[in-house]
């Protein structure tokens, strides 16, 4: 992992060369031992841009009870950096990721698998504050066979870190309860309503019931109801890519709604296309943890 790791940051690295300085000073070395050894070392104060915190003194890691619990930025949309004031829309959160790399040299390992990307940040925002950063991170050293100023040094930050792990963990654990519990909601309201795809016929009650009559009568199948989460959006998405004259399996897309409509029914293209990441967050299979995935799909 560690050298597919190295590699990513050697590519950020190419890229971020000749853009602004770190706002780490070159005098600031990252000395091995971890924890113990930072312990007294003095200077990082000034070296982290005159953020205060605790100097000498390592209080034991504990994590709060709700690492997401931070509520009262629950509601913004956007995500800080973790050193400065940088911020991002969630759903750009490789410019922040990109951000960090260049300006603060701290790479996050997988955070693809981070379940709660916001509420992650939050949470290491906050113990970066109290913390030095070589507390919690590894230095690993890019071009060590390069002459001296060629090479660089970054900060990981990555579930080998219990404190990581288990800030990953719980994570993941609400973001299943939130999603079981919508899941639930869905499988009990009656008032769910919406339009068949496919006849434009108008259906109120469980969301089963438009769901089995597309199945049904006119073969087209996204899966069992109650495997299904967010049923409504899945729905509109799907019926958005339609409004604009696509195919849902191949992704083509069509001139008007009567070839659409026709290539879809004889090639058998009444069907999503399973390989559209879009589609993964409306299936609750993909909310479990990777073992548990596993187990389900059988390969355990
Ligand atoms: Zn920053
Ligand atoms: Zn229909
Ligand atoms: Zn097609």
């Amino acid at each position: 992992m560690l050298t597919e790791w190295a590699g990513q940051v050697g590519r950020e690295d190419e890229r971020g060369r000749g853009l602004v300085a770190p706002h780490w000073s070159k005098e600031w070395e990252w000395k091995p031992g971890g924890m113990a050894a930072q312990a007294g070392g003095g200077g990082e104060g000034e070296a982290r841009g005159g953020k205060e915190h605790k100097d000498c003194i390592l209080e034991p890691l504990s994590l709060p009870e709700n690492p997401g619990g931070i509520s009262a930025v629950e509601g913004s949309p956007s995500v800080t950096c973790l050193f400065c004031e940088e911020c991002s829309p969630v759903s750009e959160q490789n410019q922040l990721l990109k951000h960090m790399i260049i300006e603060h040299k701290l790479v996050i390992a997988d955070i693809k698998l981070v379940a709660d990307f916001k509420r992650y940040m939050q949470y290491w925002k906050k113990r970066f504050a109290e913390q030095p950063t070589t507390d919690f991170c590894p230095v690993i050293k890019t071009n060590s066979e390069a002459p001296l100023e060629d090479q660089d040094s970054y900060f990981l930050l990555c579930d080998a870190l219990p404190e990581d792990r288990e800030l990953r963990e719980k994570l993941q654990q609400q973001r299943l309860r939130e999603i079981l519990e919508q899941q639930q909601q869905e499988r009990y309201d009656k008032d769910f309503h919406g339009i068949c795809m496919f006849c434009d016929k108008e259906y109120t009650g469980n969301r089963s019931i438009l769901l089995n009559h597309m199945a049904k009568d006119h073969a087209f199948n996204i899966g069992l109801p109650d495997n299904i989460v967010n049923c409504k959006e899945f729905l509109d998405l799907l019926q958005k890519k339609l409004d604009s004259l696509q195919c849902l399996y191949c992704e083509k897309i069509f001139r008007d709604k009567n070839t659409l409509k026709d290539h879809m029914r004889k090639k058998q293209h009444r069907r999503i296309n399973a390989k559209n990441r879009e589609y993964d967050r409306f299936y609750i299979i993909n909310y479990l943890g990777s073992k548990e995935r596993r187990r389900k799909a059988g390969h355990l």
